[in-house]
């Protein structure tokens, strides 16, 4: 292809990642900015098997390998709950780092002694970020998937152990820079994908998504440097704007939980132990019936209903609605407390809820309906556990300490929908479970929900 049209499609697809951020930026217009990203991305795939000079050598090979990745992709993608999205996006995102250092190792392989200063320093970037992001993406998938504790890993002597090979890695970057050859190449990865473990066991579940967001903005940085290697345009591009985005959502998710980033990636370290009190002690708490929970909200004046991860697992978005809806016919006034980080995603409750249609002027916001449950009867809380805990203010070193919460001890009673006394995300007990102004129904969200509507309906 002629080098003109080559660099003009090129300059499309870039314009195309652009739009596609632009629209995802918005509900509204996600949908058509994820079309216009993908629309760009098979433009950007499709141009390299015509890019000016390229050999088609490995054709059948890498014709088998989309072909691979399309089989898996595809299906895993249209399969996954809206609960498990993160841990596939972490997934993905790690698997892309990983590719990026590959590719820029296969290069560096090949350009032998050839290579410039500045490709050299762009490889070893890419190794070590990409093999980081490959490892620490893949710990926060297990985290999530919950096939390993979600509570932060911490070991004695757990910082020394990260320090040194931290130092092992710029060690043995400075060795690949001075002296080149494969074998301190595969040291460097390899110390890397330590580094990327090491560097996520500490963090505890709740702010795992941050970390997933940090690692996202790492991979767009390693493929922009494996662009350099590879002289690829495109891939600079789309991977600067990948590295950006990332720094600002994660920037974003660290205030919304009240963290600095620092916190979140060393807190496990600084925070001090918590007891372990060996076999759980057995409390009392109060549970309530269907029936309980439907005279109490039928004689509230203002009822708050506060969603959480649970909602989403039971898909209880259109129960939770016919509910509110009743309950507004009866003259009560009912609101939803949206906690930015209520579920497994940002902006996760808003999808649920718009999904059954709820009034968008009943969703409020944690700073603004904070201040209104000492003037509410009644919270009912479905399926949300840390973000109402009030642990997160009063337990120094808990793995959710500074994050905000819903403040809804304050209102006059708390109905909580859940299956078992399990806790949340966090792994941490709920103080507020134990509370005299609490009551616990217990079952799936969605059948109590349908329990508790039918019981309002006959009173
Ligand atoms: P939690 O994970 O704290 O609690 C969920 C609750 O739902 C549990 O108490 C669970 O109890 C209950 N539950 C689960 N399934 C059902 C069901 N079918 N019916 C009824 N109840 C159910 O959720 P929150 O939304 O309160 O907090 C989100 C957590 O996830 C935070 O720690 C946050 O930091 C973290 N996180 C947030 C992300 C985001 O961006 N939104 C991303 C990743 C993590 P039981 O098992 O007893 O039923």
């Amino acid at each position: 292809m002629n080098r003109n049209l080559y660099d003009l499609l090129g300059l499309v697809a870039a314009i195309c990642f652009i739009m596609a951020l632009k629209g995802l930026s918005s509900p509204k217009s996600a949908r058509r900015g994820n079309i216009i990203g993908a629309v760009g991305a098979t433009l950007g795939t499709v141009l390299v098997f015509w890019a000016p000079g390229s050999s088609h050598k490995h054709l059948p090979l890498i014709l088998g390998a989309i072909a691979f990745g399309v089989l898996v992709g595809v299906p895993a993608a249209r399969r996954i709950q809206m609960t498990q999205m993160p841990q596939l996006v972490a997934l993905f995102n790690g698997v892309g780092g990983g590719a990026a250092a590959l590719v820029s190792t296969v290069e560096y392989l090949k350009l032998g002694n050839g290579a410039t200063t500045a490709e050299i320093l762009a490889t070893v970037f890419t190794v070590v970020v990409g093999c980081i992001s490959f490892s620490g993406s893949i710990i926060t998938f297990l985290k999530l998937q919950e096939l390993m504790t979600t509570r932060p890993v911490v070991f004695p002597g757990g910082r020394f152990v990260i320090a040194a090979t931290l130092a092992g890695v710029v060690g043995t970057a400075g060795w690949v820079i001075n002296s080149g050859g494969t074998s301190p190449l595969l040291i460097m990865g390899g110390l890397s994908l330590a580094f990327g473990v090491l560097f996520v066991l500490p963090v505890g579940g709740a702010d795992v998504p941050i970390v997933i967001s940090l690692l996202n903005a790492f991979t767009g940085l390693t493929v922009a440097a494996s662009g350099y290697v590879l002289q690829a345009t495109l891939l600079i591009v789309a991977g600067t704007l990948v590295g950006a985005s990332g720094t600002i959502l994660t920037r974003l998710m660290a205030a919304a939980m009240g963290r600095s980033l620092f916190g979140t990636l060393f807190g496990a370290f600084t925070a001090k132990p918590q007891e372990s009190s060996g076999a759980a002690e057995v409390r009392p708490v109060k549970s309530g019936s269907a029936d309980d929970v439907a005279i109490l909200l039928n004689y509230a004046q203002r009822v708050v209903i506060v969603p959480g991860f649970g909602l989403a697992v039971a898909q209880a978005q259109h129960t939770v609605r016919e509910l509110a809806d009743l309950l507004s016919a009866k003259g009560i006034e009912v609101a939803y407390g949206i906690h930015p980080v209520a579920g497994r995603m940002p902006g996760h409750m808003n999808v649920l809820l718009a999904e059954a249609n709820v009034p968008y002027e009943q969703l409020v916001e944690m700073e603004e309906v904070n201040p209104t449950f000492p003037q509410t009867d009644v919270v009912l809380v479905v399926g949300a556990n840390d973000v109402v805990n009030p642990a997160a203010k009063t337990t120094p070193g808990c793995p959710i300490y500074g994050m905000p919460i819903l403040d809804v001890a304050q209102a006059g009673n708390v109905i909580f929908l859940k299956r078992s006394m399990r806790p949340g995300f966090a792994g941490i007990e709920n103080e507020l479970l134990y509370d005299a102004k609490t009551t616990l129904l217990f079952g799936d969200a969605k059948e109590s929900l349908t329990k508790v509507v039918s019981a309002l309906k006959a009173l």
